[in-house]
């Protein structure tokens, strides 16, 4: 049976452009192949370049009211459509429906705080600076600016671009996973119906090929990239070479560390949900619980029993509370990693190659080890799928030691009751967010999101503050209005000026 084509959407319009390449998008609940993605070529990425080149200027002399203006319009069609983007994202990538309207929630507190885009262009004005001298500040739109995004959200990752990228006069051109790539299309239509004039929001689905044509062409200013670490430092290194600012987020290995002084069944609740929601395929899952001391036999005991009680399903299934992962070389990826620990002598606690799930979806159960260590390939490679390995260490400063040693540095957590121990971690700990008794401590929209280390390649964070600083460049003006002062104070001198 013939399935559907994804087009890529260039300057207003769906289209396959030159691209006769196509990739399989999954069905993961059910192991089909429910459509296939054009694959961009270069001329594709540059028909979508300029169509955003020729946006460009109307869009970046619009004014900041009306580019204000639609984002409200955006932001009301996107809640209008919540639950359409969330089936979307549910039926492509697996994640349980639920989940994914959170992940639509999260992005569209994007467009909230873009919406702000007025307040926050807002410049810096000083009166008087020298003698009949004034000094100011604004910040004006890079130009066509790219994003490149992983499948693990993809409905909210582009949302920490574009919103932001837009709504600061920049034209956008945006290159989602090609493993869940029908959500970024509807997301596509919203703006056109919101009103966003065609071009400056373009969509190109592809691999490599598109990534390499995105990093390479010379009319686009900056790139923002999520995925892996590998892919990461790539994208950072091939395009800060050809002079384009970059901001490029990597992997994780998020460590959730528990003091005896917890409430473990409370720890061990938000561990399991941390770990297991999404099949574990979040950047700021936790993989690793540090149990600290005595904290050690009683949560692996609560853990076990949690991990043992989840819910697997189909994403689209009332109950779920975990889906599939998203891709068979995903499922394999996994199961070999499990395999991998036993072999290293960790204690395999709960198995999910164990899990019986009827159909042919990519389904894996919740799986736990305990007495990991740290040179194990299931402690030191990001396994991105729901494996939750425990490390037991003697004391606090050993925890801080193992997360400092690890090269990943998105997230992480404690969890104690000790307001001294949890003041004392976060500021000892090298990690780029953290929570205190909250186990996934993703930032609001209106601050930034980013890791340390290998998890971020780049000076700036993602959108918040550091994404308005990303989209945009400062120019400072210095004024003066001769007649206005006492000519004697107006002369050319031959030394460096400074201020009378
Ligand atoms: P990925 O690195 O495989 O893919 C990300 C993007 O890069 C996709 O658009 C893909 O098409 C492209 N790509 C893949 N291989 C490429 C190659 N060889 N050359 C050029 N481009 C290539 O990541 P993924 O599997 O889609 O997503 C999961 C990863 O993303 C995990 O490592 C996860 O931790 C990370 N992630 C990080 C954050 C963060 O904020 N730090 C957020 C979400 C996901």
């Amino acid at each position: 049976m013939a399935v559907r084509t994804i087009h890529h959407r260039i300057g207003g319009g769906e289209t396959a452009g030159v691209s006769t390449r196509t990739a399989p998008v999954w069905d993961p609940a059910t192991g089909e192949r429910q459509a296939d993605v054009l694959l961009a070529e270069v001329a594709d990425v540059d028909a979508a370049v300029q169509a955003a080149r020729s946006a460009l200027p109307g869009w970046s002399e619009t004014s900041v009211t009306r580019r204000s203006r639609l984002m409200f319009a955006f932001r009301d069609l996107v809640e209008k459509h919540l639950d359409d983007l969330a089936r979307i994202v549910s039926s492509e990538h697996g994640k349980v429906f639920e989940d994914a309207k959170a992940e639509v929630i999260r992005g569209m507190e994007m467009i909230d705080f873009a919406c702000g885009i007025p307040q926050l262009l807002k410049g810096e004005y000083s009166d008087q600076v020298s003698a009949g001298i004034d000094l100011f500040s604004f910040r004006q739109p890079l130009g066509v600016v790219a994003g490149i995004t992983p499948f693990n959200f993809p409905a909210m990752v582009p949302m920490w671009m574009h919103p932001i990228a837009i709504a600061t006069g920049n034209t956008f051109v945006l290159k989602p996973s090609e493993r869940d790539p029908s959500v970024c299309n509807l997301v596509a239509e919203l703006y056109a119906e919101a009103g966003l004039p065609d071009g400056v929001f373009n969509l190109v689905h592809g691999d490599k090929v598109a990534v390499d044509a995105i990093l390479d062409h010379r009319d686009i200013a900056a790139v923002s990239f999520v995925g892996s670490t590998p892919i990461a430092r790539y994208v950072h290194e091939r395009a800060t070479a050809v002079g384009k600012r970059v901001q490029a987020l990597g992997g994780a290995k998020n460590h959730g560390v528990v003091l005896p002084d917890a409430d473990l069944d409370r720890a061990a609740e938000h561990l399991i949900a941390a770990a297991f929601g999404s099949a574990g395929q979040r950047c700021m899952a936790i993989s690793v619980a540090v149990a600290v001391g005595d904290a050690a036999g009683p949560l692996v005991e609560c853990l076990r029993e949690k991990a043992r009680a989840i819910k697997v399903g189909p994403g689209t299934e009332a109950g779920s509370e975990m889906g599939p992962v998203v891709a068979p070389e995903a499922l394999e990826r996994i199961r070999s990693y499990i395999g991998s620990g036993v072999e290293a002598g960790a204690e395999l606690v709960v198995d999910g190659r164990e899990l019986d799930v009827r159909g042919g979806g990519f389904f894996i159960g919740p799986t736990l080890f305990d007495r990991v260590t740290p040179e194990m390939d299931v402690y030191r490679d990001e396994i991105f799928g729901p494996v939750l390995v425990v490390v037991r260490v003697g004391s606090l400063q050993e925890a801080i030691d193992l997360i400092n040693d690890n090269d990943w540095a998105n997230g992480t957590a404690i969890f104690t009751s000790s307001g001294r121990a949890a003041r004392h971690f976060q500021r000892r700990v090298q990690v780029g967010m953290i929570g205190v008794n909250v186990p996934i401590p993703v930032p609001m929209a209106f601050y930034s999101f980013g890791g340390w280390k290998q998890s971020l390649f780049g000076a700036h964070h993602i959108h918040g503050p550091e994404g308005i600083a990303f989209y945009t460049r400062a120019k400072v003006v210095t004024t003066r209005w001769p007649d206005e002062v006492d000519g004697s104070r107006d002369r050319g001198h031959l030394h460096f000026p400074t201020a009378v």
